[in-house]
C-alpha cells in the first residue's frame, strides 16, 4: 500500500498530480487506487469537476469524500480548501468497494438492512469506512442497525460537515453515487492480506460534579438532576442560548459511561423549553458529566497511540477527528495531536461533525473525539525499532492556561467529592457502629414497602439485655466496646438473606433489620441464630452479654409504623418472658 496526499492548486497542477499518478500506476500492478477528497465548500460543480478529471485519467480509480471543516495532511493540520489522498492497493487480494445510499430521516434501518446483506454477500470484507452527512438526521438508527453486521467487521468513519463550524451544507461522494447532500458512503475494504486496526481517543477530561440524566427522548437531552439540561451550560460555563451556542459547547461536551467505554456528545442547539438537542442519543439515567480538553493528557494519549501502533507497521493511518478538537487547539497548534502518527505512516484524515467506530458488537457515535483507522497489506515488514519522538508540549498562551485550569478544576472537583461522599456516608450512618442510622433504616423500610417484589418483608428488633449494668458496672468504653461487638454480628455474621436486606442502629442499644423471605421460618431462624452469636461472644469484665429479639412480617396493605409497633411489642414480651429470646408476633 503506498499513499501520497497533495492539496488542489488549480486545474493545471491537479492535471500534473493525476499524470503522476498514472505514471506510478503504469509502473507497478496496482490492485485499486483510491482517492479520498475533502473540501471545505459544498459545491457541487467543482466536486464534479474534480471527479470527471480522475474519472478521465484514471477511469477505474475509486474515489469518495465529503465536505470537511479542515483536513489532515501528512499528519498535519491543513486548512486547504481540497485536499486529496490518493492511497494504491498492491496485493491482488485486497478487494475495495463503494457503496452509496441517500439518506432521510426514515430510511435509516434500511440502509443499514441492505448494508448488511452487501456485506453478508462479501465474505472478503473486514473494514467499513463510513463517510456520512449528520445534520438534521439522529444517526441512531443506522448505529444500531449497523451493530448487527457479522463480528469481527471493522466500522469507523466520519460526519461531513463544511468550512463554517454552524454550517449545514454538507454532502458526500463516491464513484458510485455521485454527489449527494444527504447521503452515506461505505467503503468496503479486505481480502486476505488487508489488516486493519482500529481505535480512537478523546484526552477530554470529565469536570464537576456527576449530573443524573433524569429525562431524555432520542437525541433530545430534556432534563439534567430534574432542570431544564440547557441550564447546566449556563450555570457552569455562562453560555447564552444564542446562535453561537453550538460553537461554544462544542469543546464541553458531556462525558458518560456506556456499553463500557467512554462517550463523549455534544449539544447541537437549545430548545426554547431549555432541552438540548444531541448530536445523537443521550440514554436517561446515565451519570454525565461536563468535560473539557486537557492538552498534555491528549499528547499523551496520541503518543500512545502511535507507540501502540508501531508494532502493526501500518502502511496508512486515517484519522477521523472532531470539529471541535480544531477549535480546542486552535489552528496553529491542531496539527500536534496528529503528528505522532505521521512518524508511524503516512496519516490523512478530516475534521468531522460526529466520528463512528465500532467497539466490540456496537457501533458508537461518538463527539469531540479521534477515530483512528491504520491499515496494512500482506505481513508487517520488519522495521528498525523506533520510539515515537514525544511531542512538543511547550504550549502557548490559551492552550498553556487552559491546561493550568483544567488541572486545577479537576484536583478541586476530586476534594469536593471526597468530601461530599464522606458527608453522605455520615449522614445515612451511625458513627459508633458503622450500620445505617435509624433515618437510614426508616427510609429503607418505607421504601421496601414500596417495592413491588413477590417476597415479604420481616423485621427483627434488637435490644440488649441489662445493658445499663454493663455500663454502670464496666464503664461507657466497655458498654460501646458490646455495642460495636453486637453490630459486627448483625454485619458480617449473617450478610442477612437477601438482596435488599438491611440492619441499622435504631437507637441506643436496640437494633432494626429488614430481611425479606418466601420461608416464614426463615427470619424466626435467623433471629435466633443471632441471638445465640451474640450470647456466646465473651467480653472481658461483663462476660456473656444477651439480647431480646422480636419478629414480625409487614402484612399487606400495612405501613411501616404499624409494623415497627408490633416488632416492638414483640421484642417487649421476650423481655418480660426473661429476656434472652426471640418472639414471633
Ligand atoms: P433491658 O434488658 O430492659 O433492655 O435493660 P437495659 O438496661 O438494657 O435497658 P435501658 O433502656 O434502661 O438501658 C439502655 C442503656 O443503654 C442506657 C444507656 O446508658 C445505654 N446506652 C445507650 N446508648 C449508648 C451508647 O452509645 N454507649 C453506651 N456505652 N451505652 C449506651
Ligand atoms: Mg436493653
Ligand atoms: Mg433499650
Amino acid at each position: 500500500m503506498k499513499q501520497i496526499q497533495f492539496i488542489y492548486k488549480d486545474e493545471e497542477a491537479f492535471d500534473e498530480d493525476l499524470r503522476k499518478i498514472s505514471q506510478w500506476r503504469d509502473s507497478r500492478v496496482y490492485s485499486t487506487i483510491l482517492f479520498h477528497i475533502f473540501t471545505g465548500k459544498r459545491d457541487e460543480k467543482m466536486i464534479d469537476f474534480l471527479c470527471s478529471k480522475i474519472r478521465s485519467v484514471l477511469p477505474r480509480a475509486l474515489f469518495a469524500g465529503c465536505s470537511a471543516f479542515g483536513s489532515i495532511m501528512n499528519g498535519d493540520f491543513t486548512d486547504a480548501e481540497i485536499v486529496i489522498s490518493c492511497t494504491f492497493f498492491e496485493y491482488a487480494t485486497t478487494r475495495v468497494e463503494a457503496l452509496q445510499y441517500a439518506l432521510t430521516p426514515g430510511n435509516l434501518k434500511e440502509v443499514a438492512e441492505s448494508l448488511i446483506r452487501e456485506v453478508e454477500d462479501r465474505s472478503w470484507v473486514k473494514g467499513i469506512e463510513m463517510l456520512t452527512t449528520i445534520r438534521g438526521i439522529s444517526m441512531t438508527d443506522l448505529c444500531d442497525g449497523l451493530s448487527e453486521i457479522r463480528e469481527g467487521v471493522e466500522i469507523f468513519g466520519g460526519g461531513a460537515l463544511c468550512d463554517d463550524i454552524n454550517g449545514v451544507e454538507t454532502c458526500v461522494f463516491s464513484s458510485t453515487g455521485g454527489y449527494m447532500e444527504h447521503g452515506v458512503v461505505f467503503l468496503l475494504l479486505g481480502g486476505e492480506d488487508m489488516h486493519l486496526e482500529v481505535s480512537f481517543i478523546t484526552g477530554w477530561k470529565p469536570l464537576g460534579s456527576y449530573l443524573h440524566v433524569t429525562s431524555a427522548d432520542g437525541n433530545i437531552l430534556k432534563e439534567l438532576n430534574h432542570k431544564p439540561a440547557y441550564e447546566t451550560y449556563y450555570k457552569y460555563l455562562h453560555i447564552e442560548n444564542n446562535e453561537d451556542f453550538f460553537l461554544n459547547t462544542l469543546e464541553f461536551p458531556f462525558f458518560y459511561h456506556y456499553h463500557g467505554i467512554d462517550i463523549m456528545r455534544a449539544p447541537v442547539t437549545s430548545n426554547p423549553d431549555g432541552s438540548l438537542v444531541m448530536t445523537s442519543d443521550m440514554n436517561s439515567g446515565v451519570e454525565a458529566r461536563i468535560a473539557y480538553g486537557d492538552p498534555w493528557t491528549i499528547l499523551d494519549a496520541t503518543q500512545d497511540e502511535a507507540s501502540r501502533l508501531l508494532p502493526f507497521v501500518p502502511d496508512c493511518i486515517f484519522v477521523f477527528s472532531c470539529a471541535g478538537r480544531r477549535t480546542f487547539w486552535g489552528d496553529n497548534e491542531a496539527g500536534k495531536e496528529t503528528l505522532s502518527y505521521q512518524e508511524v505512516a503516512p496519516t490523512s484524515g478530516f475534521y468531522t461533525s460526529g466520528e463512528f467506530l465500532r467497539t466490540g458488537k456496537y457501533l458508537n457515535q461518538h463527539n469531540v473525539t479521534q477515530v483512528i483507522a491504520a491499515m496494512r497489506e500482506g505481513e508487517p515488514k520488519l522495521i528498525e525499532k523506533r520510539r515515537i519522538g514525544t511531542p512538543h508540549k511547550g504550549f502557548r498562551g490559551r492552550v498553556s492556561i487552559i491546561n493550568r485550569m483544567a488541572t486545577f478544576i479537576k484536583a478541586t472537583t476530586e476534594e469536593l467529592e471526597e468530601l461530599n461522599g464522606q458527608l453522605s456516608r455520615m449522614a445515612l450512618t451511625d458513627g459508633l457502629t458503622g450500620l445505617y442510622n435509624r433515618r437510614e433504616i426508616q427510609r429503607r423500610i418505607i421504601s421496601g414497602i414500596e417495592e413491588d417484589r413477590d417476597d415479604d418483608i420481616y423485621l427483627i428488633m434488637l435490644d440488649l439485655d441489662h445493658f445499663k449494668q454493663v455500663n454502670d458496672v464496666y464503664g461507657h468504653k466497655t458498654g460501646d466496646e458490646v455495642l460495636i461487638a453486637a453490630a459486627g454480628v448483625l454485619k458480617n455474621e449473617y450478610g442477612l438473606l437477601n438482596e435488599g436486606d438491611v440492619s441499622g442502629r435504631w437507637g441506643g442499644e436496640e437494633f432494626m433489620i429488614m430481611v425479606r423471605s418466601s420461608d416464614e421460618s426463615e427470619v424466626p431462624a435467623l433471629a435466633e441464630k443471632i441471638r445465640e452469636t451474640i450470647a456466646s461472644l465473651d467480653f472481658e469484665g461483663p462476660g456473656h452479654v444477651t439480647a431480646s429479639l422480636g419478629v414480625t412480617k409487614i402484612r399487606p396493605g400495612e405501613n411501616a409504623d404499624a409494623a415497627v409497633i408490633r416488632v416492638d411489642k414483640a421484642m417487649y414480651e421476650g423481655k418480660e418472658q426473661g429476656r434472652n429470646r426471640v418472639v414471633f408476633k
